[in-house]
């Protein structure tokens, strides 16, 4: 991966002052630590569609499902200034390439989920999604996306950086052109990080690759891609991961001796019992794929899903 990941990203997390009141919502993580990783492409919705900083604040007022964007004392509707620039928007965010996108909590414009949206009464019930972040996913369906806030629990954070690298992944085996082939290898190398996520997910890919002969590649692919980014949305637990590792480790049953087992076996249980982090099991397994060069495991995307700089799998 030469080029950096592009992620998209609410403008006022990386620190620009485009907030309604002037300020800015810095989000240390995103800036400093992922920010080294990717390029970022900052997205403002409001200050785009022609909006001041300072401006009125704006809130979700009406039905759910397609609430309207106004500003909070004086009631002005903005929704189809918004909505005109958000046709012109989305084409040029789909040409960016983009891998991602981290929203802005509880907005407007740019919330994920669980927005407030206000009734007739002035109540506020946080069942809405921004108006921005609604047509953005609506047009991307299967663009890994996640909101800065939810991104502080380690297990979404690291769910969320392994979903957006195997996005890229699945991009780039589009631009070198699938084939039948690259889709098994492809596959092959997903299998680890598959059952770690989502085995029954793993099983049902695995049937499609194997049915590539009697059904059209373009029919496959579709099918592959939803159940792929679908399989690694769900978390890898702890659970999963044993069972990977366990996987793993039968490959070396032969070439270890007595000790060395019982030395993996009992890793693999402290971690089953959250007495130390994936990382430790992890490790060890890496050092045998190395020396034993085992050909099935070392090219495995399980074993290093992102940069290990961000320490993803010290914690979890
Ligand atoms: S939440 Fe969205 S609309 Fe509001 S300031 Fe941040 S980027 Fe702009």
């Amino acid at each position: 991966m030469e080029e950096k990941i592009k992620l998209g990203v609410s403008s006022c997390l990386l620190g620009n002052k485009v907030r309604y009141d002037g300020g800015h919502k810095l989000d240390p993580f995103l800036a400093s630590t992922l920010g080294q990783f990717v390029e970022y492409v900052p997205v403002c919705p409001e200050v785009e569609a022609g909006f001041p900083v300072p401006r009125e604040a704006f809130r979700l007022v009406g039905d759910p499902r397609h609430p309207r964007l106004v500003t909070r004392q004086s009631g002005v509707d903005a929704t189809p200034r918004m909505e005109r620039w958000i046709e012109k928007k989305l084409p040029q965010l789909e040409k960016e390439g983009l891998c991602g996108f981290i929203f802005k909590s509880q907005s407007p414009s740019s919330g994920m989920e669980r927005v407030k949206v206000y009734n007739e009464k002035g109540m506020a019930e946080k069942k809405g999604v921004g108006i921005f972040a609604r047509a953005l996913m609506e047009r991307l369906p299967l663009l890994p996306v996640e909101e800065e806030g939810r991104l502080q629990d380690i297990h979404l954070r690291e769910n969320f950086i392994v979903r957006v690298f195997a996005y890229r992944r699945w991009q780039e085996l589009l631009a070198a052109g699938p084939t039948a082939g690259r889709l098994v290898e492809f596959q092959r190398r997903h299998k680890l990080l598959l059952m770690a996520h989502g085995p029954e997910a793993a099983r049902r890919l695995g049937k499609l690759v194997a049915g590539l002969g009697s059904r059209p590649l373009p029919e496959v692919l579709a099918g592959y891609r939803e159940l792929f980014m679908a399989a690694l949305k769900q978390k890898a637990t702890v659970r999963k991961n044993v069972n990977v590792l366990q996987h793993m480790f039968g490959y070396f049953k032969r070439q270890l001796d007595g000790f060395e087992k019982g030395e993996m076996l009992s890793l693999i249980e402290e971690y089953r019992h959250n007495l130390i982090p994936l990382i430790v099991p992890l490790t060890l397994l890496k050092h045998y794929i190395g020396k034993f060069q085992q050909p099935y495991l070392k090219d495995q995307y399980y074993l290093d899903p992102h940069p290990l700089e961000l320490k993803l799998r010290n914690h979890a």
